[in-house]
């Protein structure tokens, strides 16, 4: 057992299974005033700083844009934080995987390495006690706060109040089925952000809407920071690599694959010229539910404003949620013409 380098974390590091692979230990930093004194002293001194947020239970999918950060900035940061603030009190926030130390292990057998693992025990004042001026200011510990809270929602709302929404974006494909999941995502996104002032981030394409709300966002509001979108990594019998993986049976795991593999078919008919969505869609739909899924969503849209196409005659993406029991997976191919 070994510690880590940082007196700011609390989270205690295994030996990588091979310390061969290992590169360096990443600082663990759990409080964003810290946070926010790493990444002033490292810009003053002239460094760029490159971020990937993360909710943890780290893959491929998530490793893939660390190295990506590598090659856009001197330092990498990767927070790990499953915001509460995009959970429903209906979804799946309690049962989340996580596994920080396999995470860390994972980061440090990346090339390079990463700088900093920004882990915080919580990032919102959920108004569960009587915030000082001091937490206001964030100044406080974070650490002690609000232990238990299930969901930002709970408590009428009282402590956090403020949301960033990108109307349009967020209203089709998940914002449907997911009502409080993108203002969410921005609004976590906006305060790692503000935390971690990097000069670029990292979105995978996995998430095809939330990366193109975030661009957005970073557009509307003037944000200073590079969005890099990142292709998705998938298994090799082609399932979207997703935390949420680890939830699905063997039998469902299998059923899964029927997303990318009708979504590979689809792109491969529109190629040779079948441009109708609705018989796409439906070739889609039928091939997911055929293999024992249930759809949420199967839509084909503009690649950047996310509007539904009848026909395919200009870059698209084909987006689809479906459910396996109970998992909630998300998968989507461009299609370039
Ligand atoms: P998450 O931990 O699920 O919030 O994901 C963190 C980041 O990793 C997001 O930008 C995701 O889009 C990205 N990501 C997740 N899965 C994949 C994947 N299979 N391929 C590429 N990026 C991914």
């Amino acid at each position: 057992m070994q510690s880590t380098k940082s007196q700011t974390s609390n989270v205690q590091i295994q030996d990588p299974p091979n310390s061969q692979m290992a590169n360096k230990e990443p600082e663990i930093i759990t409080d964003k005033t810290q946070m926010r004194k790493w990444s002033r002293g490292m810009r003053s001194q002239g460094k760029t700083i490159g971020f990937v947020p993360t909710m943890g239970f780290l893959h491929e999918g998530h490793i893939a844009l660390v190295k990506e950060a590598r090659n856009h900035a001197d330092l990498v940061v990767v927070s790990i934080y499953v915001n509460p603030g995009q959970f429903s009190p209906s979804e799946d926030l309690s049962t989340y995987p996580s596994d920080i130390n396999g995470d860390i292990q994972k980061l440090m057998a990346v090339p390079g390495g990463v700088d900093v693992v920004f882990h915080p025990h919580n990032l919102y004042d959920y108004g569960t006690t009587n915030p000082s001026v001091e937490n206001v200011n964030g100044s406080g510990g974070d650490e002690e706060r609000n232990v238990g809270v299930v969901s930002c929602l709970e408590n009428n709302g009282l402590g956090h109040e403020t949301w960033v929404k990108v109307e349009r974006l967020e209203k089709g494909m998940c914002g449907k089925s997911r009502p409080v999941f993108f203002r969410g995502v921005a609004t976590v996104v906006t305060k790692l952000f503000n935390i971690v002032d990097p000069d670029v981030a990292l979105f995978g394409k996995k998430d095809y809407q939330q990366l193109r709300i975030i661009q957005r966002m970073v557009r509307d509001l003037d944000f200073a920071i590079k969005i890099i979108g990142s292709e998705i990594v998938r298994e090799s019998d082609g399932l979207a690599m997703s935390s949420r993986n680890v939830h699905l049976s063997p039998e469902e795991r299998e059923q899964a694959l029927s997303i990318s593999r009708s979504l590979s078919r689809a792109r491969i008919a529109a190629e040779k010229g079948q441009i109708n969505c609705r018989e796409l869609k439906e070739s889609v739909i039928k091939a997911i539910e055929e293999a024992g899924g249930r759809v949420d969503y199967a839509e084909i849209v503009d690649q950047e404003s996310l509007v539904a196409v009848e026909e395919i005659k200009s870059p698209v993406v084909f987006c689809v949620a479906a459910w396996f029991g109970k998992v909630r997976l998300i998968d989507n191919m461009e299609i370039d013409m």
